[in-house]
């Protein structure tokens, strides 16, 4: 167990979320990794939402948190909580009942913390409690605001003025600002989607400007609102992703999330490509955490799952379930075993399930190794 006056500083040298560090050092995956979905409710309705369809109008009742907690404290291996939604801080009972318990034990065991928010509510809703938040997750998507208004209400199926898109849009900006001056980590993540990717070096430069510590950079991951949206070709991601390199602000963190390219890639360009990514400086590629160090539990109906999206069904549920016994069974099961390749020379632990259906799905990724070596590994 980690204890609380022993945590590093988040860095592109340390990032706990990546499950790097456990299989490299230990040779095996462990639970080191919980997120928590505590609400089904958001004020947004983005049309690249990953869980847009689990959204809804009306709240449930979720678990007693202390349940919750009583399952942290089985697992031994824990070294980060996430929290998710929905808006995470929409629902005030939310932030009282669930989100600050659980920052409370974090704090108390020296647990890292994220919570994703998409920043849009008065700042007065977060002041009081985000101290004992390590990273604050945010999307950023947009040119502007009548871009925001698109997107951020194309799925709402209720008429959203352009002010009032405006105002939440100014609202988020402002208040990235405001928390990225107090202090807070604020990340900032743009999915790469035919939309985005001729934009991303400007939306780049206004996450620089809002302050924002990390820029993460994904594939839109073809799910749920955004399952009929078009995915970029590889190419035109390796080269909106150089572009990027080439254009960023040196001194803000990029971390490539999800990257669709590894180093048993056949095409040089890739290859390349993976190189590049792991000579830069303040640039980072994270492994994918899903099922390889972290679950997901749903606070109302108690069932752990792989990732809060995607089609793979529960895996448990925390009333009857350890969560270390959930991961176990997990990385049992034949889709673990297909995509858990690992090539160390490369510092490469294969993809996530959603990017290697999207663009790979003819791969056999444990038939496969790397034609690349890093001389860092
Ligand atoms: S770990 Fe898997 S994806 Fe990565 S280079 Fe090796 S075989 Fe390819």
């Amino acid at each position: 167990m980690i204890q609380a006056e022993q945590k590093k500083s988040l860095s592109p040298v340390w990032d706990p979320w990546d499950p790097w560090y456990t299989r490299s050092e230990k040779g095996r995956y462990e639970l080191t990794s919980v997120e928590f979905t505590v609400t089904q409710l958001c004020n947004l309705r983005c049309e690249h939402c990953a869980v847009g369809e689990m959204l809804v109008q009306e709240e449930g009742t979720f678990l007693p948190v202390d349940r919750l907690i009583r399952r942290l404290d089985e697992v031994e291996s824990l070294q980060t909580i996430s929290i998710t939604g929905g808006e995470p801080v929409l629902n005030p009972q939310v932030v009282r009942d669930m989100i600050r318990p659980l920052l409370r034990y974090a704090r108390s065991r020296g647990l890292y913390t994220q919570i994703n928010s998409n920043l849009t509510l008065p700042l007065s809703r977060y002041e009081d409690w985000i101290e004992d938040v390590d990273v604050l997750h945010i999307s950023y998507n947009y040119r502007d605001a009548a871009d925001f208004h698109r997107i951020a209400f194309e799925k709402n199926g209720r008429d959203v003025s352009p002010a009032a898109a405006e105002a939440l849009f100014n609202r988020m900006v402002d208040n990235a600002k405001a928390l990225s001056r107090a202090g807070v980590f604020v990340s900032a993540e743009t999915l790469l989607s035919p939309f985005t990717a001729p934009y991303v070096a400007g939306m780049h430069r206004d996450v620089s400007e809002m302050g924002c510590r990390r820029h993460e950079v994904h594939p839109l991951y073809p799910s749920d609102f955004a399952k009929g949206m078009e995915l970029i070709s590889l190419d035109t991601y390796r080269n909106t992703i150089l572009e990027l390199l080439d254009k960023r602000d040196p001194s803000v963190w990029i971390l490539f999330g999800t990257l669709p390219f590894y180093p048993c890639s056949d095409e040089a360009a890739d290859r390349e490509c993976w190189l590049r990514l792991h000579r830069e400086k303040n640039v980072t590629v994270r492994h994918d955490p899903d099922g390889r160090n972290r679950l997901n539990i749903n606070t109302f109906t108690g069932d752990v799952f792989v990732t809060d999206f995607g089609e793979v069904p529960s895996l448990g549920n925390v009333e009857r379930d350890r969560l270390d016994a959930v991961f176990q069974r997990w990385l049992e099961r034949p889709e673990a075993k297909r995509l858990h390749c690992f090539c160390p020379a490369a510092r490469c632990t294969g993809p996530n399930i959603l990017v290697a259906d999207a663009y790979y799905s003819n791969w056999d990724f444990q038939q496969r190794q790397a034609g690349v070596i890093l001389s860092s590994s």
